[in-house]
């Protein structure tokens, strides 16, 4: 190839993290199932230890499958390090642990994902960390938020359930302006649609249990950035506290990974014909998707992100009735949490994932009463269509 050829995002999901002529030709990396790496004499194992030679020790502080698609993930986000993790909240919870001390302030977003928020309210408050709740979108409410310094701002976006985006650029500028590191979970659109790195974030974050696998078939997560110094640090505290990856994980993951352009493509152009489908028709009040040209993060189309993805809400007449019976009637799409994967998946926060939270703590989080979640897949449109079309006949007559 040319020099300076920057291969595609398709070429880099395929080969990036992978010589076959490191392990006897095999294409697909093989499953180094081993707990622990043996050393040839008492010098060779001091030296590993000292870090002046090269070389596996123990699996949680390294794997050869697990190091493959730590590359793969790099190379699409464009970073120079990534630390693949047991799950999105592994990745999350090192994140908090690695950069937070006590006293210290942290800004996310109200409706950053449940767990990340529910660690913070419960246990990093034990410590003394401070956090503050904004909606990272509104930049003026943002700024409030950072005055006074932080340490971090963590920042979702799209975020649920609304899909409200929020500008990377201006998120590091006032971040790094009120000495706090940027750190971005880019689980809704991954890197085949969002480089935060490239826009001014330090870290970048994924639970790949959704479209980096793809397949609902894994939970796990991943750490990305190109700052040697917080590499080394992320990487301290994860290897000690033990949210590691298995490399058997590592590489069902790593095998999803291959088809991730494909799979964005092809799901993103079934959520935008969705989308325009759902616009106008009768007992739908409202769809938030960034793909429609009056969603707020329309606007960041193509400057942050590539595409809208595959996420979207819309409102139902009706309320949590309406809700409960059009979840009732699906028969092709899949009645269940989690996103980001081949198949379509429905939800409705008011009746399953937020039924515990009252009303108003819904209201609060923009969760309304007949809103409902759909993360479409990569079947056939019209399939998609013919569902969501009988159920909601079902749902609203
Ligand atoms: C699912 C999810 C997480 C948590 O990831 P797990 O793999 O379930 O631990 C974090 N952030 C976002 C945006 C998610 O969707």
């Amino acid at each position: 190839m040319e020099k300076g050829h920057e291969s595609g995002p398709n070429t880099t999901a395929i080969h990036a993290g992978l010589d076959p002529f490191r392990y006897q030709g095999a294409v697909s990396v093989p499953i180094f199932q081993t707990s622990t790496f043996a050393f040839r004499s008492s010098h060779e194992g001091a030296a590993r230890f000292a870090k002046q030679e090269p070389g596996y020790i123990y699996t949680r502080l390294g794997n050869p499958t697990v190091d493959a698609l730590q590359e793969a993930v790099a190379a699409l986000e464009g970073g120079r390090f990534a630390l693949a993790t047991a799950s999105g909240m592994a990745a999350v919870s090192t994140l908090y642990f690695a950069f937070l001390d006590p006293g210290d302030r942290i800004v996310v977003p109200g409706a950053v994902y449940g767990s990340s928020r529910v660690i913070l309210e419960k246990e990093f408050s034990r410590y003394g960390v401070r956090t503050t709740f904004v909606d990272t979108s509104d930049e003026a409410a943002l700024a409030r938020a950072l005055e006074g310094g932080a340490k971090l701002l963590f920042v979702e976006t799209p975020a649920n359930p609304t899909l409200q985006c929020t500008d990377i650029e201006r998120a590091a500028e006032m971040a790094h302006a009120a000495g706090a590191l940027l750190a971005v979970d880019n689980t809704f659109l991954s890197p085949h649609l969002q480089r935060p790195l490239r826009h001014g974030a330090d870290i970048v974050l994924h639970s790949m249990t959704k479209f980096l696998n793809g397949h609902a078939d894994v939970v796990a997560g991943i750490l990305v950035t190109s700052d040697e110094k917080l590499h080394a640090r992320l990487q301290f505290v994860l290897t000690n506290l033990g949210g590691t990856i298995d490399p058997h994980q590592a590489w069902l993951v790593h095998r999803g990974l291959k088809t991730l352009p494909m799979r964005i493509e092809r799901a993103q152009e079934n959520a935008l014909k969705v989308a325009e489908w759902l616009v106008g028709r009768r007992g739908i009040e409202w769809v938030a998707y960034p793909g429609l040209p009056d969603h707020p993060g329309h606007r960041l189309i193509p400057r942050q992100m590539a595409g809208p993805g595959c996420l979207m809400a819309f409102e139902l007449a009706g309320g949590i009735e309406a809700g409960r019976r059009l979840l009732d009637a699906v028969k092709l799409m899949t009645l269940a949490v989690s996103l980001g994967g081949v198949e379509t998946l429905i939800q409705h926060p008011a009746s399953m994932t937020h039924a515990n939270v009252s009303a108003e703590g819904r209201h609060e989080a923009g969760i309304t009463d007949g809103l409902v979640r759909l993360s479409v897949g990569c079947e056939d449109f019209e399939d998609i269509r013919a569902d969501l079309e009988q159920a909601l006949a079902a749902a609203v007559g």
